[in-house]
C-alpha cells in the first residue's frame, strides 16, 4: 500500500488511512473516506476498487456458529465460519477451493482441487466476518482468533498464505496476536521449516493415526512425509519458537484409529516428542471426534470411547482436550466444509473407492511395535 501511494506521488501515510478504513471501518467506498482529501478520493475512485467477496449465502447455527458460502472468481464458492466461544470468537478461514491432498476421511479433500485464493481471497473472508461482527481492534472484539483451517491445504498456498496472515496480525488489519493465527497442515515438511522461518504462528499438525501404515491410509501424503520426519519438522519449528506448543489434531474415527492400542502408541510419540524438546507441555493433542459428511464410510466413536481415549493420554501426562463440535447442524463442523469446487482433478474417483475403514480392532502388538 505504501508503495501504492508512493506511485501516486502520496506519502506514507495516506496508506494507513486507507488500511484503517477498510480493515476497521469496513468501508469500501472511496468518496466515504473522507479525511483523504478530495482529489486523492478522485483519483482513487477512478483507478482502484475494494471488492470483497460476494457473500452467496449465510447459515446461522443454534449454537451461534455462524458460516458463509463466499463467490469466488470463475464459478467457484469457498466457505467460512466463525465459531464464539466464552471469552473469544474463533474464524475458520479457507486457503484453497478444494483440496489435492485427498485425506480419506475429509469431505474437502473429496472434491479435488480447482485453485489458490488470492492474498485478497483470503484477507477477504476475516473482512466479511469482521463486518458482520462490528469488529474494531484495540476495543472489545468479538473476532479474537484466526485458524487456517477452512478448506484447503494452506502450506500448498504458502505465497499468498503467509502475507494474508500479516493482514490479520498487522495493527492496520486485524490487530490479532500472533499466537491467535494459527496454520493447520496435513504435515509438509519442508514447508512447515519455511513457515518457522517466514512466520510467527502457532502451528496445528493434524497426525491422525500413531504409525505409517495406518496414516498412509488416512493421509496419502504421509507416503511422502512419514511420522518420523513430520515430527521431527515440528520439534525444529517449536525449537525455533522457545514458548510455542504445537496442537497436534487427531480425528477420532469409530473402529479406525480410537481403539486404547492407538492410545498408548499415540502417548508413547507425544512424550517422544515432549522429551526431544525437554519440555512437558510442549505437544498438545486436539481430539476432534468424526464429522460425518454423505457418502463417508467413516463414522463417529460413542462418547465413552472418546473419553477412553483422553483419558489413556492424560494418564500418560499428554495435554489432550476434546475439539466439542460445533456448527454441525449447518455442516460447518471440521471436515465437512465443501464449497462448491469446479473440479479439475478427478481426485473424487479415487477418493470414493478409498473410503473404506482401513483397520478394525487391531491387535495391540501390531500398533505398539510399529510406534
Ligand atoms: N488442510 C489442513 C487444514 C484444513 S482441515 C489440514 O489438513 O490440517 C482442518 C482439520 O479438520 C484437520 O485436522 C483435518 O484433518 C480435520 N478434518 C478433516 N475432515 C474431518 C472430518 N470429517 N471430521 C473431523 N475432522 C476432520
Ligand atoms: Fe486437504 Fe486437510 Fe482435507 Fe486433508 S484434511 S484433504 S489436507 S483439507
Amino acid at each position: 500500500m505504501v508503495a501504492f501511494f508512493a506511485s501516486l506521488g502520496e506519502p506514507r501515510y495516506r496508506a494507513e488511512q486507507v488500511m484503517k478504513w477498510i480493515h476497521h471501518r469496513h468501508e469500501t467506498d472511496f468518496d466515504a473516506m473522507t479525511d483523504l482529501g478530495k482529489p486523492l478520493r478522485a483519483k482513487l475512485q477512478a483507478a482502484c476498487v475494494v471488492e470483497p467477496p460476494k457473500v452467496l449465502l449465510e447459515k446461522p447455527s443454534a449454537d451461534g456458529t455462524h458460516k458463509w458460502l463466499l463467490g469466488m472468481d470463475g464459478g467457484n464458492a469457498i466457505e467460512t465460519v466463525f465459531i464464539p466461544d466464552k471469552g473469544r470468537g474463533t474464524l475458520c478461514v479457507s486457503s484453497q477451493v478444494g483440496c489435492a491432498l485427498a485425506c480419506t476421511f475429509c469431505s474437502t479433500g473429496a472434491q479435488g482441487f480447482n485453485r489458490n485464493l488470492s492474498v485478497a481471497e483470503i484477507v477477504g473472508q476475516v473482512w466479511v466476518a469482521a463486518r458482520h461482527l462490528g469488529n474494531v481492534p484495540h476495543r472489545q472484539r468479538k473476532l479474537t482468533n484466526v485458524v487456517m483451517m477452512g478448506m484447503g491445504e494452506p502450506l500448498l498456498n504458502f505465497e499468498n498464505v503467509v502475507p494474508a496472515m500479516s493482514v490479520m496480525r498487522d495493527d492496520l488489519g486485524f490487530g490479532l496476536a500472533n499466537k491467535r493465527v494459527t496454520l493447520s497442515t496435513s504435515g509438509l515438511v519442508p514447508l512447515i521449516d519455511r513457515l518457522g522461518e517466514e512466520s510467527d504462528v502457532s502451528l496445528a499438525v493434524s497426525l491422525h493415526a500413531p504409525t505409517d501404515d495406518l496414516r498412509t491410509q488416512l493421509m496419502p501424503i504421509n507416503r511422502k512425509y512419514p511420522i518420523a520426519e513430520l515430527l521431527a519438522a515440528c520439534a525444529r519449528y517449536a525449537q525455533r519458537k522457545p514458548r510455542a506448543s504445537i496442537t497436534f489434531e487427531y480425528t477420532l474415527m469409530r473402529g479406525v484409529n480410537d481403539q486404547p492400542a492407538h492410545a498408548r502408541a499415540l502417548a508413547k510419540l507425544m512424550r517422544g516428542f515432549n522429551a526431544r524438546l525437554q519440555r512437558d507441555n510442549a505437544a498438545k493433542v486436539n481430539l476432534i471426534p468424526f464429522n460425518p459428511f454423505p457418502g463417508t464410510g467413516y463414522e463417529r466413536p460413542p462418547e465413552d470411547a472418546i473419553r477412553g481415549f483422553q483419558t489413556l493420554l492424560l494418564r500418560d501426562h499428554v495435554l489432550t482436550m476434546v475439539r466439542r463440535t460445533r456448527g454441525d447442524d449447518i455442516d460447518a463442523a471440521c471436515g465437512q466444509l465443501k464449497g462448491r469446487v469446479l473440479e479439475r482433478t478427478r481426485k473424487h474417483d479415487r477418493h470414493r473407492q478409498k473410503t473404506i475403514v482401513p483397520t478394525i480392532n487391531p491387535p495391540e502388538g501390531e500398533v505398539d511395535a510399529a510406534a
